[in-house]
């Protein structure tokens, strides 16, 4: 696709998603309970965020880039040059049903290519929607929507595309990374895993437990880059738990189950897990609802060798270990997969830059939780079992564009001595590569 044709798409999209705006907040709505506000923030907004950036530099993006030449080279001139792959296929889950189809799609269609697009079943409500707007006939020429479980999406990623992008769990990454190896098809996987937190002794800990306590609920706990566990030092631990308390009544009442701001559990599988999941004692919560799919925020004091502390827990529960040092904690996260997300909050910073360099994960937040993935300016991913590859603004950009290298030579010089026979030459070319190349 030619520039004009991509913000012409680009521009299509933005307008659709303002026009089906309380659509899609119905939809969301029906899939995970989740509410206008987060509807709107992590999902709408958000998405339409996504594409006016992308338009206001599309045109910075695409001119080849210029970049220096070894003399040994002159004369010539060097330009990288970012070509679309060609038709790119992007599989997203059912937590972000929306943005997750959206703010990949966008980078796509910005470095030029046409896509197939592959919603959540799971999020049926969604699902339909998305299909709804992108099977407009004005969209059919550079978007194809396929729908479906896990039969049709095999049966996709038989064919051959051009990039795969697909969001989702990590046991799914990995079929999709075989399939996608069958045509050496390049791939961006976004994947999860169990992100922590740590509490330091030096945090400012009502603003900590409040922080944690959004990221934690925001869609229900059904966040890639959700808290998934605390570690917090002991001596602050009683603190910690009595804020964390307070900040869930403070949020969603005594009874979360009526607050208009707490969402559902996607679906009765998922529900059924996170029920096996609730330990017998916890610090609040604990209750559900197997009807209407709710699980209320439920923390409680955990053991590392809890089932809990095994796999992504995905929902709303949150256990709370103890530490005595930072050494234990960082010893907690490196026994297990690299996450996706880690949180650290204390009032000294280098403290926090230290933790953070001896750690490997794929983002996060000093004092904070989930803002990180607000940051187009800033490469979004995962590393080893939480993703590979990254995207958002640029990013993105780059991620679904060839970088292609290009010399343009002159014909007026030339340097013989590069060329056979080389019989007694070699010292003199040693001589140009070690100083001239
Ligand atoms: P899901 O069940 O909707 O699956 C994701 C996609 O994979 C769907 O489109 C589905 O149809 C397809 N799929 C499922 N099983 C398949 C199979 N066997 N073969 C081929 N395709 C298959 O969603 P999910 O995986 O439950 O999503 C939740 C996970 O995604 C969590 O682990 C979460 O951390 C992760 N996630 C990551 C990010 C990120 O940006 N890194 C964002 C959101 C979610």
């Amino acid at each position: 696709m030619d520039v004009a044709t991509r913000i012409h798409l680009l521009n299509l999209i933005k307008d659709d998603i303002i026009k089906y705006e309380k659509k899609i907040l119905e939809g969301l709505k029906k899939d995970l309970g989740k509410c206008e506000f987060e509807g709107v923030v992590a999902e709408v907004q958000y998405s339409l965020n996504e594409i006016s950036h992308t338009l206001k530099n599309i045109k910075k993006w695409v001119r080849p880039k210029k970049v220096k030449t070894p003399l040994l080279h002159w004369p010539s001139k060097s330009h990288i040059i970012y070509e679309p792959y060609g038709r790119v296929l992007i599989i997203a889950p059912w937590n972000y049903p929306f943005q997750l189809i959206v703010s990949p799609m966008v980078g796509a269609i910005g470095a030029g290519n046409k896509i197939t697009i592959k919603p959540s079943e799971v999020s049926s409500h969604t699902e339909a929607l998305v299909k709804e707007i992108f099977e407009q006939e004005k969209y059919s020429n550079y978007i194809e929507v396929v729908t479906g479980g896990v039969e049709e999406t095999t049966a996709l990623l038989k064919r051959r595309f051009d990039y795969i992008f697909y969001t989702g769990n990590t046991a799914v990454g990995k079929i999709v990374m075989k399939a996608a190896a069958e045509h050496l098809t390049p791939v961006t996987l976004e994947l999860g895993g169990k992100s922590p937190v740590l509490i330091t002794k030096n945090a400012n800990i009502q603003v900590a437990a409040r922080r944690v306590v959004w990221g934690k609920y925001m869609n229900v706990g059904q966040t890639c880059i959700a808290p998934d566990y605390i570690l917090v030092e002991k001596e602050i631990k009683d603190q910690f738990v009595h804020a964390v308390k307070k900040e869930v009544v403070a949020f969603y009442g005594e009874d979360p189950k009526s607050s208009s701001d707490y969402g559902r559990i996607i679906n009765s599988r998922h529900f059924s897990r996170l029920k096996e999941l609730i330990p017998e004692d916890v610090i609040i919560g604990g209750e559900s609802d197997e009807d209407s799919k709710y699980i209320s925020p439920t923390i409680f004091h955990a053991k590392l060798n809890d089932p809990i502390m095994k796999d992504e827990i995905f929902g709303p529960l949150l256990p709370i270990i103890e530490v005595k040092s930072k050494e234990e904690a960082r010893s907690i996260i490196t026994s297990k997969e690299k996450p996706l997300a880690f949180y650290i909050f204390t009032e000294i910073v280098s403290e926090a830059r230290k933790f953070i360099d001896s750690i490997n994960f794929g983002g996060g937040v000093i004092n904070d939780t989930l803002i990180h993935i607000a940051n187009d300016k800033m490469p979004f991913g995962g590393v080893g079992h939480s993703g590979l590859g990254g995207y958002h603004g640029e990013y993105s950009f780059k991620t679904f564009s060839h970088a292609k290298s290009i010399i343009t030579r002159k014909t007026v010089f030339d340097i013989l001595v590069r060329y056979p026979p080389y019989f007694g030459k070699l010292k003199i070319v040693r001589w140009l590569m070690k100083w001239v190349g």
